[in-house]
């Protein structure tokens, strides 16, 4: 837990109208750019309008820098959660905030020691991804991936924002990054005192498709893959014995995971489009 930071949960209210919005940092406890950045911009943060909810989402794993204690918190943003382990019980400590909010922007990190930031949403919030500095826009993982807390957001009819802010291994690095996604998103509501500017950056837009899953101790995924990477029609990801993988045209790679074990997650397919999901409004 940074030092200078007492409190896990943190309320900001500006006294006038406006709305409510939500930043969650450490929701995976090793991923720290989004801690510090928060540590470095909350002594002078200040807000226009509307309300603010800060949440340094899983502090003992936060502490120790590890993923989680129990389990992924990740995959624990579900409604009528009734678990039992930490993780559960902090998911429903921070759905009854993100129940008072319009919106989050949660922060994230990567394995990828090369990897460059994207975001994740779903459709109804891809107006809002625009406006920060990242070069890919992954949308329908709701759908891939449930129990996630921006998937939580959309599943209430609400906005919810991950961003990947970079490498795990780069957290420092990526912390300026953090910051300026952060004031990206307080503009894009009107809500922050401080201005910057808002996204030039052009975009590929992916479509979270399915996961593929390790089948077996022969199943063997095709080395060098980053994540986003372009794959080549009929090109074999991955082989278990004589059954083959193969991509199709428009596909990419999300996530390659090659020390995936057996039963866990090898790989996610995207569809790239190539027009911009449909904005609202
Ligand atoms: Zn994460």
């Amino acid at each position: 837990m940074p030092n200078n930071i007492t409190s896990e949960i943190i309320e900001i209210d500006s006294g006038k109208t406006g709305p409510a919005l939500a930043i969650f940092a450490g929701v995976h406890g090793n991923e720290l750019a989004g801690v510090y950045a928060l540590q470095k911009l909350l002594p002078t943060l200040k807000l226009t309008r509307g309300k603010l909810y800060i949440a340094f989402a899983n502090p003992p794993a936060i502490r120790a820098k590890v993923r989680m204690v129990k389990q992924n918190l990740n995959r624990c943003f579900v409604a009528n959660n009734k678990g039992t382990s930490y993780e559960d019980r902090r998911a429903r400590e921070l759905m009854a905030i993100l129940d008072k909010c319009d919106a989050l922007l949660d922060l994230h990190m990567f394995y990828d020691d090369d990897g460059l930031p994207f975001v994740i949403c779903e459709d109804n919030a891809v107006e809002v991804a625009h406006t920060f500095d990242v070069g890919i826009i992954s949308t329908n993982w709701a759908k891939a991936e449930p129990g996630a807390s921006d998937g939580y957001m959309f599943s209430q009819g609400k906005i919810g924002l991950c961003v990947e802010c970079g490498p795990i291994s780069k957290s420092k690095e990526y912390t300026d990054f953090a910051v300026k996604t952060i004031y990206q998103f307080l503009q894009y509501f009107d809500m922050s005192l401080k201005k910057v500017s808002l996204s030039k950056v052009p975009k590929r837009f992916v479509v979270a498709n399915k996961s593929v899953y390790k089948s077996s101790a022969n199943f063997t995924l095709k080395a060098g893959y980053k994540n986003f990477d372009r794959l080549k029609p009929g090109e074999v990801i991955a082989q278990d014995g004589g059954k083959k993988y193969l991509s199709q045209e428009g596909e990419c790679i999300i996530f390659p995971h090659y020390k995936a074990r057996v039963g866990e997650e090898a790989y996610i397919i995207g569809i790239e489009t190539i027009a911009s999901p449909k904005l609202k409004g």
